[in-house]
């Protein structure tokens, strides 16, 4: 199969071609979604989710209320605009909001807890478009509603963990806790004193995330601030007791899970709403290129030299707890969990893995002759799929020389020929591939007949 080249090639005049920052994701590629998307699902079922599927379109006012003024979503990413009614709309930029918001919409409070979710779709963030972020791109969602305990938290992470391995990527959780919404507080004060002195040399986003949220300042990826990220105080020597204690359980949880991952003190992540845990998952590689910019930072730094700027780097997902948001819309107080991976990345990594597609090609290709026999050709296609039998057809070509060179170069092992006479003495042929021989066999046993052969080829 040709390689995919997702690079724009230039337009005819006035032939429409997509939107910046937007993908096609073409036929070559499908597998890939497929593969992602069936371990998914049945990873998720096996272990007590059920799939939701919320509106890509919502009220803007349910993303400002959730994810927060201050963050760069809500202040710069949203595709919003006003409707026919004049109401304020919004492509979803994420699912949570989304997912809480049927949540209690539907009193799901009302069924036993916990709930628990999963989502895979499309989001809309006007990012500025770059290698591995796009404008439309999609999520793989999981969330656990009802369940303050930290086996919720260990549950999420270890069957992210556990998505990577069965799509044979190589993924080391990154994690930090950022305590409770109080001790939140607290620290936001402490780092705001810190940074008063340095404002001056601060990108101008970051002046302004001073002014709003000073959390975010450590969520900046530009290189000039990085320094002053790696030298400001940390969360985690301002967690409050219980978050301390929960801390420690989840990694208790995950060390017994034989879950790797790394502490981090700069997962902060880009949103208001969570609290205690939060991760991500870092493609391997990154994890340890990671680590030696951060080493080489550091060392930079000790030295008195301005350190080296630590990149961001890809993660393919992250999430935490976010246990105040349910009531911060107007639900009852509800603890929850939940966590997303980017799709694109999965399988960009599942293809620099190696993973591998394979399945098995068609045993039998399906020629037919005529317009009565390809109009019957629909049925026999079906009969043979519903038996079992990997069938292919072109129902393109119409003469039979053009459809045996097809089921050659297609490697199957027996073409069926439906041709007028056949259809007449409800009969077919049976034509061996290998050495031409052809046999009239009755088309009522023709499935039969096919899978009895098929069976002494591979015997
Ligand atoms: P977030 O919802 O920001 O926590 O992102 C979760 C994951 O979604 C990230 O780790 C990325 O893999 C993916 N992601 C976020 N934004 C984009 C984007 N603009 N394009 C592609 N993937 C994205």
């Amino acid at each position: 199969m040709p390689p995919i080249s997702d690079k724009k090639s230039k337009p005819a005049k006035n032939v429409p071609t997509r939107l910046r920052g937007f993908k096609d994701i073409l036929p070559e590629e499908a597998p890939f979604w497929q593969r992602a998307y069936s371990v998914a699902s049945k990873l998720l079922n096996d272990y007590g989710f059920s799939e939701i599927n919320t509106p890509i379109l919502e009220a803007t006012n349910l993303f400002k209320r959730t994810l927060g003024e201050g963050t760069d979503i809500v202040d710069k990413e949203m595709f919003t605009f006003t409707d026919r009614s004049r109401d304020s709309v919004t492509l979803r930029p994420e699912m949570t909001a989304g997912i809480v918001r049927s949540y209690i919409e539907h009193g799901m409070f009302n069924r036993t807890q916990p709930i628990k979710l999963w989502s895979w779709g499309p989001l809309f963030r006007y990012d500025r478009p770059q290698a591995g972020r796009f404008r439309q791109f999609h999520q793989l969602d999981i969330e656990i509603i009802g369940n303050s305990r930290e086996v919720a938290d260990a549950e999420v992470i270890f069957l992210s963990h556990l998505f990577c391995q069965e799509l044979g990527i190589d993924a080391t959780v990154q994690i930090n806790s950022l305590g409770s919404t109080e001790a939140r507080k607290e620290y936001n004060k402490v780092l705001k004193d810190y940074y008063r002195s340095k404002r001056r040399l601060l990108c101008e986003d970051c002046k302004k995330r001073m002014a709003k949220n000073a959390l975010r300042l450590l969520d900046c990826k530009q290189p000039s601030c990085q320094p002053f990220i790696h030298e400001a105080p940390q969360l985690v020597d301002h967690l409050d007791d219980e978050s301390k204690r929960h801390f420690v359980k989840v990694l208790e949880y995950l060390a017994e899970s034989q879950v790797p991952y790394v502490l981090n003190p700069y997962i902060v992540r880009g949103l208001d709403y969570y609290n205690r845990t939060t991760f991500e998952l870092w493609p391997a590689s990154a994890s340890q290129s990671e680590a030696s910019t951060f080493a080489q930072a550091t060392a930079d730094k000790s030295a008195g030299e301005p350190a080296a700027a630590v990149s961001a780097p890809n993660a393919i997902g992250g999430g935490g707890r976010y246990d105040g948001l349910i009531e911060q819309i107007g639900g009852r107080a509800t603890p929850a969990v939940g966590m997303a991976f980017g799709l694109e990345r999965v399988v960009d990594l599942m293809k620099s893995s190696k993973v591998s597609l394979e399945t098995a090609g068609p045993d039998v290709f399906l020629a037919q002759l005529g317009e009565e026999a390809a109009k019957h050709a629909f049925l026999l296609f079906e009969k043979l799929r519903s038996a079992g039998v990997r069938a292919v057809a072109n129902f393109a070509h119409e003469g039979l020389k053009g459809q045996l060179e097809l089921a050659n170069k297609l490697g199957v092992v027996f073409a069926i020929i439906l041709g007028q006479k056949e259809l007449l003495d409800g009969t077919v042929i049976i034509r061996d591939m290998e050495n031409g021989i052809q046999e009239v066999v009755d088309l009522n046993k023709i499935c039969d007949e096919i899978k009895k052969r098929l069976k002494k080829t591979r015997d």
